[in-house]
């Protein structure tokens, strides 16, 4: 099968990958399309020194299994089910685990792909698959509301107007949070104002320790300090910003202002796919451009390019293609 792999150096499109095995409970998935993610481009940087097939967001047809002939997403982590993490329910933290993509399992810019049958969900079909896409960091927004208790009416200050950044600030606004996005994009700041969100460049306000709750997703390892200038005494800082690089930022404002950080990582597909098929969340306008998986290397320069929102990957082949 055709797929993009990183080596730890290049990265390669490969026309003769063989297809990953379908191991005991798990089921293989024709992926129609995924969408590039920063954390891909942190991978090519050295994040998580992951070689393999990149890609983690994906809609795809079950191939087998009860799914079979299903639209599906597939949530990334795949815990053991054997260990006490796993058998508290937290398998996304299962210290045995493989990651879509990201960590010990080939990810989703290929024909194919294997996950557990439990990690898969059945995307209704008021969905289009080119939303489809964004439900696993859609979900990654969703997880913020499940780990901070008051969002209805807390003053939200979301730092970065790029992908995860809009997606954040709309679900955190559609949870009655009052959210106001910094960004540095004037053209991507102004989808969310057509969105109703408050938004203004990050350089036209001075940080003034008010906000209850601010969210990086700056996707810089700065970040960290422009929340810690945000964010109200006891308020609390979201970090969804993961580099390869390490950070210089002095924690001493954390424990004078006794500031709780709160690192967030994966969320429940459920309210995701919800979210959607309400239409309660827009991402269409995130939507960038779309590329045969053949130019997949294209595809993921045009990703890097400054002002890129989401690009994405449709893996069969277009009747031009063949
Ligand atoms: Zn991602
Ligand atoms: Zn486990």
């Amino acid at each position: 099968m055709r797929a993009l792999r990183f080596d730890g150096a290049f990265l390669r499109l490969m026309t003769d990958h063989a297809a990953p095995p379908v191991t005991s409970g798990e089921t293989a998935v024709r992926v129609l399309m995924a969408g590039i993610c920063e954390t891909d481009l942190q991978i090519l940087q050295g994040y998580m020194g992951f070689q393999g097939i990149l890609g983690h967001e994906f809609v795809g047809i079950a191939e087998s299994g009860p799914l079979a002939g299903e639209r599906v997403v597939g949530e990334i982590n795949c815990g053991c089910g054997r260990c006490a993490t796993c058998l508290a329910g937290v398998p996304t933290h299962c210290p045995h685990r493989t990651v879509l993509g990201i960590l010990g399992r080939d990810g989703a810019f290929a024909e194919r792909l294997s996950l557990p049958l439990g990690n898969l969900h059945r995307v209704p079909e008021s969905v289009p698959s080119e939303w489809a896409v964004f439900v696993e960091p859609l979900a990654a927004a969703c997880r913020i509301v499940e780990q901070c208790t008051r969002v209805r009416d807390a003053s939200i200050v979301v730092l970065g107007d790029g992908r995860l950044g809009n997606l954040c600030a709309q679900v955190l606004k559609r949870h009655g949070g009052e959210v106001l996005v910094l960004g540095r994009h004037e053209a991507k700041l102004a989808r969310l104002a057509r969105l109703g969100i408050e938004t203004d460049l990050a350089t036209a306000r001075t940080p003034d320790h008010r906000a209850d709750l601010v969210v990086d997703c700056t996707g810089s390892a700065s970040g960290l300090a422009a929340a810690l200038q945000w964010v109200r005494p006891r308020g609390c800082v979201v970090l969804k910003t993961t580099i390869a690089g390490p950070h210089a930022q002095s924690l001493a404002p954390v424990v004078i202002d006794e500031v709780t950080l709160l690192g967030s990582r994966c969320g429940p597909f459920l309210p995701a796919i919800q979210l959607l098929a309400n239409r309660e969340v827009d991402v269409e306008s995130l939507l960038d451009s779309t590329w045969p998986l053949a130019e997949g290397l294209a595809a993921m320069e045009a990703a890097k390019t400054p002002g890129a929102m989401k690009v994405l990957l449709r893996m069969e082949p277009r009747p031009a293609d063949e």
